[in-house]
């Protein structure tokens, strides 16, 4: 694999989550301890440097839980936070955004209501691209380049949209490696039912052809992430 190349794990809730969860979410939230499990074999993991990690959907785990546990082991992560649940109960409010970056986490827009960008109008996908971004910036005190794509549903008028809002990055969720260089990173969305073979796979960019056929297949069918 080339040394350009890196693999991006993605989170979402971690422990107990403190809202109602959308239909489909909870495969995608983490028990405590096998969050941690995960941290740790990030960390010692051969292939460290080449491992990013993101958390979607500005859960309040992310500060309560997860960004702790990431700083004991001098890990570094982006935070997708949806603006229009800031200050929800079990989402993020404005000061825990603000501890996120102050703890050296970066933030960035998963856009203000969980929607899936693919099936906007261009109007109202320019709203959410548009008004997270100007939220987040005011909060956070700073330019805010990069977006993650909800439930990874994207096309090219998605794309389009995120350059013409001046995002730098875009994250998927289609799995796989990802090219530094790129505008659009793949990454792997974590389950609570992903196997240690599987989740090795991802770490070392080690997947078998006959599961990454299965996996191209489930993708099209996925219901959440
Ligand atoms: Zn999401």
């Amino acid at each position: 694999m080339a040394a350009d190349r890196r693999r991006i794990l993605n989170f979402h809730g971690v422990g107990e989550p403190l809202r109602a969860l959308e239909p489909g979410e909870a495969p995608y939230w983490l028990g405590v301890d096998r969050f941690r499990a995960v941290l740790d074999r990030i960390v010692d993991h051969p292939d460290r440097d080449r491992l990013s990690i993101t958390f979607d959907d500005g859960n309040a785990s992310d500060l309560l839980i997860a960004a702790p546990e990431l700083q004991r082991r001098g890990l570094e992560a982006e935070f997708f936070v949806l603006s229009g649940r800031i200050g929800e109960a079990g989402s993020l409010d404005k000061d825990q955004i603000r501890t996120l970056m102050r703890m050296g986490m970066r933030i960035g827009s998963h856009g203000v209501a969980h929607s899936d960008w693919s099936s906007l109008s261009a109007h109202a996908l320019q709203h959410e691209l548009g008004t997270s971004k100007a939220a987040l910036e005011e909060i956070c005190a700073a330019p805010v380049q990069s977006a993650a794509i909800p439930f990874g549903r994207y096309n090219a008028a998605v794309l389009r949209a995120l350059r013409r809002a001046e995002y730098a990055v875009a994250y998927s969720s289609d799995g796989g490696s990802s090219a530094t260089a790129a505008f659009l990173h793949p990454r792997t969305s974590l389950r609570q039912d992903m196997t240690d073979r599987s989740l090795e796979e991802v770490l070392s960019g080690n997947i078998a052809p006959w599961r990454r056929l299965r996996r191209f297949a489930g993708m099209t069918a996925r219901a959440w992430i």
